[in-house]
């Protein structure tokens, strides 16, 4: 089944956000989350979701859809194109952030894979 964008409520506030979905159950399971705008806000019980990664929301990141994502998935999907090489100017249009936040999430990238090493 083709993946595509779905309009889903938010758990928190309702209002539509796009979601990247291929099944039903992926639907469902994208209505269960709040928006990032309620992630944003950064009320403790939400802060769980701003770790959350989901491939498929990534995948939409990474081809340029405007979905709903967590601030994790955007690292990710900054860490993959910039390992494609994308300048974060590029990185920025991409995923539709500024550029200094693909600076930031590199940093971020950057200071988690230095921790592991
Ligand atoms: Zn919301």
């Amino acid at each position: 089944m083709p993946a595509r964008v779905e309009q889903v409520p938010c758990l928190v506030c309702g209002v539509p956000r796009p979601i990247a979905v291929s099944a039903p159950a992926e639907a469902r399971r994208a209505a269960a989350r709040p928006c990032r705008k309620c992630i944003n806000r950064g009320r403790s019980p939400l802060q769980r979701w701003s770790q959350e990664v989901d491939d498929l929301t990534v995948q939409f990141l990474v081809a340029g859809a405007r979905v709903n994502a967590t601030p994790a998935e955007r690292r990710e999907a900054v860490a993959i194109l910039t390992a494609r090489r994308l300048s974060a100017s590029a990185i920025a249009k991409r995923i539709n952030c500024t550029q200094r936040t693909v600076e930031r999430h590199r940093a971020r990238h950057r200071a988690t894979l230095a921790a592991a090493a």
